[in-house]
């Protein structure tokens, strides 16, 4: 089997191949835009360290492809960006988590935060705001339980205009989180300038924290960072016990990974983490 495989990739030179599946990527992403049933968002649930409540999840999105079967964002969503069709599925992606946010609000969980990761090219589209001002009013979900993850890299460009969007977008009431915090090599200075509300440590940082103490340094001075600003800080990519240990011990607020648990499908979600209230 390795060896057709193997076969295969000498009759079709990469990059030719790689050319060919793109382009057929980007059709079947346009036609599945029609409509919206091959796309899914999954919900990996965010943690108290202190208190192990549950905070909230963040809306990880996935695509359901008829032939190709489930595929992970990483091998879409650049694509979006580059065709620009990361607009529409950037809408979808924000109304379905409004929508799921909504009704598990509905079933009696009031204080959980719902996140979606904003891409820059939807980031920096006109009508950003008054899109999700009016998803947010068509789904009736309080405002201050939708949190927008944008990247470090996103806000550090253009500090004009993503100023003056973030603010547009703390009045509409949401919240917004720094991803990949830590990654984006910039001047900490604009932190003060920025209404943000959280800071997500990268996985990067978190992945070897135990044993590399260049990343233990700066994962505990992310955390101070935070403190000294009144912000939240939350690590992404938890996946052992020793991590999470360490991230409680020098407080960390919150965390996220596949120590606790990994994306699940909305149904699972509220069998593993909702059943309390919903039965
Ligand atoms: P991200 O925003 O940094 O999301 C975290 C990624 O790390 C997710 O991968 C998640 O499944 C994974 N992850 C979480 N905990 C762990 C862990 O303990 N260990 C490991 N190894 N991985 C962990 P996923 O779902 O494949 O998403 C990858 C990236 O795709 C996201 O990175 C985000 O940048 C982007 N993405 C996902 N959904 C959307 C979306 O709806 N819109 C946009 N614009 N981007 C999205
Ligand atoms: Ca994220
Ligand atoms: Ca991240
Ligand atoms: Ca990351």
């Amino acid at each position: 089997k390795e060896m057709s495989g193997n076969q295969f990739q000498l009759f079709f030179p990469d990059i030719e191949n790689r050319a060919v599946e793109q382009i057929q990527l980007e059709n079947d992403l346009f036609k599945a835009l029609q409509h919206d049933w091959e796309f899914e968002l999954y919900y990996q649930p965010k943690f108290n360290v202190r208190t192990n409540e549950l905070i909230g999840m963040e809306s990880l999105i996935r695509w359901n492809h008829p032939q190709l079967g489930t595929l992970s964002p990483a091998h879409f969503i650049p694509l979006a960006e580059e065709t620009g069709l990361i607009i529409p599925l950037g809408e979808w992606v924000i109304r379905k988590a409004c929508l799921q946010m909504k009704k598990w609000y509905e079933d009696g969980h009031k204080n959980l935060v719902i996140s979606a990761n904003l891409s820059p090219h939807q980031f920096s589209q006109k009508n950003l705001v008054p899109m999700v001002k009016e998803i947010l009013i068509e789904t009736g979900l309080p405002p201050f339980l939708l949190e927008l993850e944008l990247t470090e890299n996103l806000i550090i460009h253009n500090t004009e205009q993503t100023l003056k969007t973030i603010g547009e977008l703390k009045e509409l009431g949401v919240q917004i989180s720094i991803d990949d915090f830590g990654t984006g090599y910039s001047s900490l200075g604009y932190l003060k300038d920025f209404p943000v509300d959280t800071l997500k440590i990268d996985k990067s940082f978190i992945d070897d924290i135990t044993t590399n103490s260049n990343n233990a340094a700066i994962t505990k001075t992310i955390i101070t960072l935070a403190d000294s600003l009144h912000l939240n800080v939350i690590a992404e990519g938890v996946e052992e016990e020793e991590q999470a240990k360490f991230l409680a011990d020098h407080g960390c607020h919150w965390i996220q990974g596949f120590y606790y648990s990994r994306p699940l499908q909305s149904k699972a979600f509220e069998h593993h983490f909702l059943k309390k209230f919903t039965q």
